[in-house]
């Protein structure tokens, strides 16, 4: 049999329903899709030998600001509310485009060297990360940040942009897709809230929003609003099936219930709640409910790196940890919430298994290396002992962006000196 590309001899996470490991498996892609997954022999004009390395779907990063790259380092142990009054809302006032394309170029570069193939990105000048991510040969889904802050002509412009973004960039190259995204309940009302659920009705687009991710936050908006942010916001309609909400902590069981019952996703992003002392999401419970949970880094700012594959064995420890259940968060939901689970939680139904008929979105771990040996489970190596730089070859929409480790769309050279200008242009030394 002989495709556009020939995968041999991998170690094959399939993460289709039927969660099958193939030892010996092969991969055949044409057209941008997977034709062929099985122990036959393959040939392609591209071929890749995947022998001992594991063979798997695209991660998928379904929370973060890629732009913050710029951020990364600046400062470090600080309360959020102190590190984005003092630090990041000032710069990011004084953000041009520019900025936000080297910072987002540089996100992409780590990304797809650490085998993320999509990300879902909430940040500012939307249609620079667009381009970026063009280039990049990567997928996105994106959307334009709106703070309202309780101003309503704010609101307004926000949301204008916001929708105007969306709309012009949905679909865009056929690797773009966009969404509406309010910043969160402690920075949006319930009137604007309601406003952005009738433009996202309009436009046919979802909505991503960060949402109880701080006790304080859900405490003020209990004072405010009489109820938690999850049953005002299911009051006024908001809550549907093409919502992702980053974070979503502070939940009790009536909230979690309605979550589930509504179909909202949610996207888990352990590192930056552990670093800010956020609090564990009861993801598990949301796992078990049935309800699409995918993972994400957050911003580089409170992660620091963009490494879907360390934070997945961080989110694993520490649901163990919330539980004090060492059955909590197994190894095959883990690795489902990274790749099948994340594209659910997008929307994106033809993306996130390797079965013939989906995009082919497929990465190649190098799981030669001692730490995976003996490897016996592809899932509890993938989920405890990988890092992201382990990627040995990344395939998007069948194109191969990352060859043995070497990025083949993006110069790594001058994507770095550029973000570094523009870090140094906002901090200063
Ligand atoms: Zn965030």
């Amino acid at each position: 049999m002989r495709f556009d590309v020939a995968i041999r001899n991998g170690i094959v996470l399939t993460m289709d329903e039927s969660m099958r490991v193939l030892w010996g498996g092969s991969v055949g892609i044409e057209d941008g899709k997977i034709s062929y997954v099985g122990r036959d022999e393959v040939r392609g004009e591209e071929e890749i030998d995947a022998r001992g390395c594991v063979v798997m779907p695209g991660l998928i990063n379904c929370h973060t600001h890629a732009a913050m790259t710029l951020f990364r380092n600046a400062v470090e142990d600080q309360p959020l509310e102190k590190w984005l009054k003092e630090t990041i809302w000032p710069r990011e006032a004084r953000m041009k485009p520019w900025h936000v394309r080297a910072g987002a170029r540089l996100a992409c570069l780590e990304m797809l060297s650490s085998g993320i193939t999509c990300f879902n990105d909430h940040y500012f000048f939307m249609e620079e990360v667009a381009g970026v991510v063009d280039e990049s040969g990567m997928k996105a889904v994106l959307c334009e940040a709106m703070i309202e802050l309780f101003d309503e002509e704010r609101g307004r412009e926000a949301l204008r942009r916001g929708a105007e973004f969306a709309g012009r960039y949905r679909g865009w190259r056929g690797r773009i897709w966009t969404m509406l995204g309010p910043h969160a309940e402690y920075s949006c009302s319930l009137e604007f809230l309601s406003k952005v659920r009738e433009e996202a009705d309009r436009l046919g687009v979802g909505i991503h929003m960060h949402l109880a991710e701080s006790r304080p936050h859900v405490e003020e908006f209990v004072r405010r609003n009489g109820v938690s942010p999850v049953k005002a916001l299911d009051r006024i309609g908001f809550l549907k099936s093409d919502v992702i909400l980053a974070h979503a902590i502070h939940l009790d069981d009536d909230d979690l219930r309605i979550l589930a019952e509504r179909d909202v996703a949610v996207s888990y992003n352990p590192v930056s709640n552990m670093k800010v002392c956020l609090g564990m999401a009861r993801v598990d419970e949301m796992l078990r409910m049935g309800m699409r949970v995918g993972l994400g880094t957050d911003g580089p700012g409170t992660n620091n790196s963009l490494d879907l594959l360390q934070d997945l064995k961080t989110g694993a420890l520490l649901q163990k940890l919330r539980y004090m259940d060492p059955t909590a968060l197994p190894v095959e939901k883990a690795v489902w919430m990274a790749t099948r689970g994340g594209a659910l939680a997008l929307g994106l139904r033809d993306t996130g298994s390797i079965k013939p008929g989906m995009r082919a979105d497929v990465i190649v771990l190098d799981t030669r290396k001692p730490r995976y040996r003996p490897i016996r489970s592809p899932y509890t190596a993938a989920t405890y002992c990988s890092t992201g730089s382990d990627t040995r070859d990344v395939i998007i929409d069948g194109r191969i962006i990352l060859r043995d480790g070497q990025p083949q769309t993006l110069d790594p050279e001058k994507t770095i000196q550029e973000a570094e200008k523009a870090s140094q242009d906002l901090l200063g030394e």
